[in-house]
């Protein structure tokens, strides 16, 4: 384990759209903030930057009026904040001790193999939300080999094959629409017939004649063949309670699962107030946390907007929370 005596002024956890908005403003008002990146950079769905490196087109970040591809809008987030003198460190906070300031983090570096403990005065936590998946045994079983949650990562893996995605929110039209590029057979398996998706994303969706729908549909099974996946079993919910059939997508199919996230907030265990959803908790309209001198902006507190845009406005909020509370503190 190593690490210095330095303590930082504040230290930003997480490296999507809060977080480094956090890092541009905390470094413009020369707080001289250390970043550190979080997610795994030898994982394919899991990548420092969040959740916008697993998207293609982001058609409604403004600015971009052709659009831009989501890894591409958090490069620039980031050479923007290594311009005013953010510090990065690549690795993921393993443990968090806010019992006393300065608060301690240690972080681990998968890729190096290394450890480090940091100290700082304040902290934004804008560690995102991470993809939820559907609970069933053999879903784990064959992550990577045919079930994923990232349609950017793993779509050209079914060129002219059968996929399944399950949802009916955004993410699973957007999935759905990305991997017609691809396979030659989408269905999208969704629990209810109406759809959580902006009315935009589904009439796309559904215009696309590549899509077929199964609706008041739930995935109960798995049918692996050599490579990939050969059927699922699908269970009927509401008026179709009872029914059950089986899907063929082999040879080699996929399942998309698109179903939402879950908030990073598991390292804090019970020193930050959260809401039984795992999504910390925040004083009115300010980024003030539970903890005094721990402020959250982005999907770790928002389990309403998640934007990118909002996101980011959530950093811009808790730089400037920050920088008011350091100040005050005489620090
Ligand atoms: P979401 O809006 O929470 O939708 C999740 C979907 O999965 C819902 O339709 C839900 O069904 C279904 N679901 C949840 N748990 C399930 C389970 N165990 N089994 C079967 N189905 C299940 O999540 P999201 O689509 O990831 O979107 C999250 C946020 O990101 C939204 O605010 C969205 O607007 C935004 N987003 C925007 C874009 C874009 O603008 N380009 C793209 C992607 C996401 P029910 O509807 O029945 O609950």
């Amino acid at each position: 384990m190593s690490g210095d005596d330095t303590v930082h002024k504040v230290a930003i956890i997480g490296s999507g759209p809060a977080g480094l908005t956090a890092a541009i403003y905390a470094s413009r008002a020369k707080l001289d903030p250390v970043c550190i990146e979080g997610g795994d950079i030898t994982s394919k769905t899991d990548l420092p930057g969040g959740q916008l490196m697993l998207t293609t087109d982001v058609e409604n970040f403004p600015g971009f009026p052709e659009g831009i591809m989501g890894p591409e809008l958090m490069e620039r987030f980031k050479q923007q904040a290594e311009r005013f003198g953010t510090i990065f460190k690549q690795g993921r906070v393993a443990k968090a001790d806010l019992s006393q300031r300065p608060f301690t983090l240690e972080i681990e570096n998968q890729l190096m193999g290394t450890q480090e403990t940091i100290k700082a005065q304040s902290i934004i936590v804008a560690t995102g939300a991470s993809a939820k998946y559907l609970g069933l045994e053999a879903e784990q079983k064959y992550l990577g080999h045919g079930v994923t949650t990232c349609a950017t990562c793993d779509g050209a893996f079914f060129r002219d094959k059968h996929v399944v995605v399950v949802g009916g929110g955004d993410s699973a039209m957007e999935e759905a629409n990305f991997l017609t590029r691809f396979a030659s057979k989408v269905t999208v398996v969704h629990r209810r017939t109406e759809f959580r998706s902006s009315k935009i994303m589904h009439e796309r969706a559904l215009a696309n004649e590549k899509i077929e729908w199964k609706l008041n549909r739930v995935v109960k099974d798995i049918v692996p063949d050599e490579r990939f996946l050969k059927q699922l079993v699908l269970a009927g919910t509401n008026e179709d309670e009872g029914v059950e059939e089986t899907l063929d997508i082999g040879p080699d199919g996929g399942l998309f699962v698109a179903i939402g996230h879950s908030p990073n907030s598991q390292i804090f265990g019970d020193q930050i107030e959260m809401h039984d959803t795992g999504y910390l908790k925040t004083d009115g309209a300010t980024s003030r946390t539970s903890v005094e001198g721990v402020f959250a902006a982005g999907d770790i507190h928002d389990d309403h907007y998640r934007q990118a845009i909002t996101a980011s406005g959530a950093g811009c909020k808790a730089a400037i929370d920050c920088e008011k509370w350091l100040e005050a503190q005489g620090l």
